[in-house]
């Protein structure tokens, strides 16, 4: 018999989804026959992705406007879910990534909002999902972090710094919420073609003094799959996580860059 990924009957919670890597796990999860609820800072954009997601996979998502780093927002979006479909089974952890840059470069500003960005975030949408969770014992947190959690990327210092506090966060959490069948796991993406990698890029260009085509090219060859990923590549890892087949699967950080890592 073929393995089916059926969520028909889950409500899931995407984060951070109005594009990118959010988006196509918005819309991975909704083909899989989730009820799936989005949220994002910009009603435009945010509009135009419930649009997107319904063009290409028929199914009308529920779209939330809410900043992950405030509490409130995220209290407010999580509660409109459970006024329309009673619950969260599934939420996943997305935000814009961190500025790029050295430890000489960055300002004690920039530490601060990554920390509200790259960690306090999560803490809010913990703290909204895993009492529902908890009380139906069942559910899925996932959060989406970087291959930077294995291997640190140059420029990326507040990356490399504060996912890592992330991951010991979601890794203590796991442990405490197992107990009541709740699991969480992380993705962790290697170079993705999303808005964000060409802004990478485009920086990257001007730095070294050459294009952000040349840029891209350079970050796939360094891949070992010789590739950038695409999102719904992504996607796939984190709806295998959501989905029965990994019901045994919890605190762990799982890596979907091409190879790009060089650890174990
Ligand atoms: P992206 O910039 O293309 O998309 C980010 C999404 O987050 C957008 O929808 C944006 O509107 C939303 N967002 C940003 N800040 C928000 C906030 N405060 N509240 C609510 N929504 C907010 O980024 P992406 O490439 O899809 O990356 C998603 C995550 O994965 C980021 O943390 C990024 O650093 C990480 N990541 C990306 C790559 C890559 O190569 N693209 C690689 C490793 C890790």
């Amino acid at each position: 018999m073929a393995v089916v990924i059926d969520l028909s009957g889950k409500v899931a919670a995407v984060a951070a989804a109005s594009q990118g890597i959010g988006r196509a796990v918005a819309e991975a999860l909704a083909r899989a026959g989730a009820t799936v609820s989005i949220c994002a800072r910009s009603p435009e954009r945010l509009e135009q992705a419930r649009r997107h997601i319904y063009e290409v996979t028929g199914r009308d998502v529920h779209a939330f406007v809410a900043d992950v780093t405030r509490e409130e927002d995220v209290q407010a979006w999580v509660q409109e879910v459970v006024q329309r479909w009673g619950t969260v089974h599934i939420a996943v952890a997305n935000a814009g990534g961190p500025p790029a840059g050295t430890f000489q470069e960055l300002t004690l500003d920039q530490w601060d909002e990554t920390y509200r960005l790259t960690l306090r975030s999560i803490v809010h949408i913990a703290r909204a999902v895993l009492p529902l969770m908890q009380a139906q014992r069942w559910g899925r947190l996932i959060a989406i972090e970087s291959v930077s959690v294995r291997y640190p990327l140059d420029r990326l210092m507040l990356s490399n710094s504060l996912r890592l506090a992330a991951v010991g966060f979601l890794k203590t959490l796991a442990r405490e919420v197992a107990p009541a069948n709740v699991l969480v796991n992380v993705v962790a993406p290697g170079y993705t073609r999303t808005e964000r990698l060409v802004e990478l890029a485009v920086q990257a260009a001007r730095q070294r003094g050459t294009t952000p085509e040349a840029i891209l090219d350079g970050w796939a060859q360094a891949t070992p799959l010789r590739r950038l990923a695409e999102p719904v590549e992504i996607a796939n890892a984190v709806l295998f996580l959501a989905s029965d087949l990994a019901s045994y699967v919890t605190g762990q950080v799982l890596v979907v860059d091409g190879g790009l890592a060089p650890a174990v």
